[in-house]
């Protein structure tokens, strides 16, 4: 009933007295409210009270906010919002109230009587006069703060080491690849230094391991005391630890920092009621434009093991310079050029398999490139020059054609037991670059099912999309291809985007596959992407399975599919195609 009709009941010639029926509208929305279990507020849309001020708050709104209703009528919504979120829910609400949105939905941040943040999401939607003008706001009010605070535990746990508490490998290296983007913009030098206990092998064995582990806190911990405020120390695993220098001027700045870790390592330290004496080799290199993070970490990596050669206790600079660096990517770049060319390029497939049926249900793409002199090469190798240069959208295009292609062949050769093909793409290609075209006009030149074909992205990208590059990933998902997040727990921000996103896949992180079953909170951490993934209907894949014990723990968690050395390396399209027709799939059922 539109609320015209509302109206002409109410006040019709045969209609009770009008008064008394608004009163009784009145006393049911005042039940209404007042005995809802989220909480719900009244919210002005101005000119008078100003926009924001609260009307009236129901109970519910009061206990999560640790005010009276006496306290909180009257006063601006944005006194009692976190002062960061204070613009999402103003941008909202006048979105709401000038009827360009009939709901508005955000989550922020409230802040309590007793200074508690609060997480919430509020829904908005406009209450309008006779005249169709909105009167005011109701916002309905729920508290998501457990759910947060698991997201973040989540994002904590996957970016640092349990053991020490300090940043993880994959923490570090994002650190750099944003350290190394702001050092290119700005100018300036990113040093690293990757550090290696001298004979800690021997302690663990003499000491056990718990003394061991004890050591690598003290060492953390002494390291750490060394570095300036902006700089991070990183556990990259084992015995390793990397260490990142932000906005250095000259490559000499490194030495120092490297002979201070040296130093503080030297001092004896107590453990297990022993006193004992440790050394760590460290190689250190610096980068600026053009600088890789994994070629820095390479590149301190080999000085390391120059050190350890040298005598240990000591440190080495890489000596990679600068235009050694820009010669080796610029001969990458031209090697490319080559390849897209003259059939340079060519995709190898890795089997998916179905944890239900055992079977080779899809197959991911992998690109490789054919060196003239140093033979193939993985993407590790070339992809980032590619994407800097610009040749990420040919090349990207060329994996699209060429897997269509083969996805095409194999579904004319295995009909219903053709798999899925997924392909790996750059944010790059996304948006101005129009992968939704190039994939639509793939699938109608091959005439392939849209739904054998699937786009993978990886996670730490898609949170940074703009809305140009999220229609075109809307208009993948339209034509009916799935959508995958690759590296699925190892990017950083909160997991709001899934909502967004048109996404049908996961892909667990292998570095959370490696460590099933003998770190306790990566196995936490995995079984509850897995879950998170199911309880978003997406089909969840876990990627880097090497032994037989990790496929036990995705067994036991009823995941999908998984993917990895165990189950078949990625292979040509030919030897891949022999294993899809045998009768069973590679992995036998128990
Ligand atoms: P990804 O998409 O996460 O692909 C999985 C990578 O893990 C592949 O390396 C694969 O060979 C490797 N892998 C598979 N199973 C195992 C295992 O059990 N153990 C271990 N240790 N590794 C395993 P690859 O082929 O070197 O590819 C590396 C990355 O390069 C890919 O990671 C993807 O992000 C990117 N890439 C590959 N092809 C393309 C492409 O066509 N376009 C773009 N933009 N990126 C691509
Ligand atoms: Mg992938
Ligand atoms: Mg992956």
């Amino acid at each position: 009933m539109s609320r015209d009709e509302q109206r002409g009941e109410a006040s019709g010639p045969d209609a009770p007295d009008a008064d008394l029926v608004l009163d009784e509208v009145e006393q049911k929305y005042r039940q209404v409210f007042d005995g809802a279990a989220i909480g719900m507020a009244l919210v002005a849309v101005g000119p008078e009270p100003a926009p924001g001020t609260l009307l009236d708050v129901n109970r519910a709104m009061c206990e999560m906010l640790g005010r009276s209703a006496d306290q909180l009528v009257g006063m601006p919504a944005d006194t009692i919002t976190h002062p960061d979120d204070v613009a999402v829910g103003a941008v909202a609400a006048e979105r709401v109230r000038s009827g360009e949105l009939d709901r508005g939905v955000v989550e922020k941040r409230y802040l309590r009587a007793d200074g508690a943040e609060v997480w919430v999401r509020v829904t908005m939607s406009a209450i309008h006069g006779p005249d169709g003008d909105p009167l005011h706001l109701v916002a309905q009010v729920e508290d998501i703060t457990a759910r947060k605070d698991a997201e973040n535990e989540l994002i904590y746990r996957a970016m640092h080491d349990p053991l020490t508490g300090m940043p993880n490998r994959s923490h570090a290296m994002e650190h750099l690849e944003r350290a190394l983007a702001r050092a290119s913009r700005a100018g300036g030098l990113v040093g690293v230094l990757y550090l290696d206990l001298d004979d800690f092998k021997e302690i663990n064995d003499s000491l056990g391991h718990a003394a061991g582990d004890e050591l690598l806190v003290a060492v953390g911990q002494r390291v750490r005391s060394v570095l300036r405020a902006g700089d991070l120390a990183a556990r990259l695993g084992g015995d390793e630890i990397a260490v990142v220098c932000d906005g250095l001027t000259t490559p000499g700045e490194v030495a120092p920092i490297a002979q201070r870790v040296i130093n503080t390592l030297s001092a004896p330290i107590e453990i297990a009621d022993r006193v004992l004496h440790v050394s760590a080799s460290i190689g250190a290199a610096t980068g600026g434009v053009g600088a890789t993070a994994d070629g820095l970490v390479r590149e301190a990596d080999a000085a390391m093991y120059r050190a350890k050669g040298a005598g240990k206790g000591r440190y080495i600079v890489g000596d990679e310079s600068l235009a050694a660096l820009a010669a080796r990517q610029l001969e990458v770049e031209e090697t490319l050029r080559g390849a897209l060319e003259d059939d340079g390029l060519r995709l190898v497939y890795q089997p998916i398999v179905d944890l239900g049926s055992g079977r080779v249900v899809a197959v991911e793409a992998l690109l490789r490139m054919v060196h003239p002199e140093r033979g193939e090469l993985v993407p590790a190798e070339f992809v980032d020059v590619a994407e800097s240069r610009g040749l990420i959208v040919p090349i990207g295009r060329w994996v699209v054609e060429e897997a269509v292609r083969q996805a095409a062949q194999w579904h004319a050769a295995l009909g219903d037991r053709a798999p899925q093909v997924w392909v790996n793409a750059s944010d790059r290609q996304l948006g101005r670059h129009d992968l939704a075209g190039v994939v639509s006009d793939a699938l109608a030149a091959h005439g392939l099912p849209a739904d054998l074909l699937g786009i993978e992205i990886a996670e730490r990208r898609l949170v940074r999309l703009d809305h140009f590059e999220r229609d075109d990933l809307a208009a993948i998902r339209e034509l009916g291809v799935g959508i995958g997040i690759d590296d699925f727990g190892t990017g950083r921000s909160g997991l709001d985007y899934l909502r967004d996103l048109p996404v049908t896949d996961l892909k667990v992180d292998d570095s959370l596959t490696a460590r099933l079953g003998t770190d306790t909170a990566s196995t936490a951490i995995a079984e509850s992407l897995v879950t998170l993934g199911h309880g978003l209907g997406l089909t969840v894949t876990v990627e880097g399975v090497e032994t037989a014990a990790q496929l036990g723990w995705l067994r036991g968690w009823a995941c999908d599919r998984a993917q990895g050395y165990l189950l078949g390396r990625p292979h040509g399209a030919d030897e891949v195609g022999a294993v899809l027709t045998e009768p069973d799939g590679p992995v036998a059922q128990d």
